[in-house]
């Protein structure tokens, strides 16, 4: 995909402050520090535009990307920070429910996790809910170069067993130094807002 604009929009807290032109979004969620800024800004070609979302302990709000005026990427609040108080965890948890359950433009939810680890208890929970809420996920196994090509096959299993990865959700290998992966992701998300 060719990226002729690319613009952060708004951080949302609150449900009005998400844009209403109606325009696909494509979510992604994954625990802070995963390299869900650094995809974003690979599948822009921008090198900082994701920055902010990347902030610890901003649990209660919605990044908002705008691409080639065609489709937003929704940046959710990195989990699994260990210095967010509980009361925060749980306003994620409404903020996150209440978009994945009533928000119509929401084509894909992209959920990034690290090849290197298993996926974790919250990245289950999230995994979950996406399909408790019939929501179509691609899980991209991101910071490939982290460990030997050898082994990718062995940590990608790794990582559909531990979620139980619907068959009919896509799986992407990804890296942000490498760009492996990118056009596969656009190629998936651009299938995503045709439908
Ligand atoms: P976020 O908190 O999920 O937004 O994570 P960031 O995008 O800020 O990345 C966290 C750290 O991982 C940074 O130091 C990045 O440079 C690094 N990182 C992100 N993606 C990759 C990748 O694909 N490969 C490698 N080697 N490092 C990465």
């Amino acid at each position: 995909m060719k990226i002729t604009q690319a613009e952060f929009v708004i951080s949302a807290v609150k449900p009005h402050q998400y844009p209403e032109d109606a325009l696909p979004e494509i979510a992604l969620a994954g625990r802070s520090n995963v390299g869900k800024s650094s995809l974003i800004n690979k599948l822009i070609l921008r090198k900082n535009l994701a920055r902010t979302s990347s902030q610890p302990g901003k649990t209660q709000q919605l990044n908002y990307y705008r691409v080639n005026d065609q489709v937003y990427l929704v940046d959710f609040p990195g989990y699994g920070y260990a210095k967010v108080s509980k009361t925060q965890r749980v306003l994620f948890g409404e903020m996150i429910e209440r978009y994945l359950q009533g928000r119509e433009p929401l084509k894909l939810q992209l959920l990034i996790i690290d090849i290197r680890h298993e996926p974790s208890e919250q990245d289950q929970q999230m995994y979950k809910w996406l399909k408790h809420y019939e929501i179509p996920t691609c899980v991209v196994v991101t910071k490939a170069d982290k460990i030997p090509k050898s082994k990718w096959d062995k940590h990608i299993k790794m990582v559909k067993k531990t979620l139980e990865v619907d068959p009919r959700d896509s799986v992407v290998l990804f890296s942000s130094e490498l760009g492996i992966g990118r056009e596969q992701l656009w190629d998936i998300i651009n299938e995503a807002i045709a439908t």
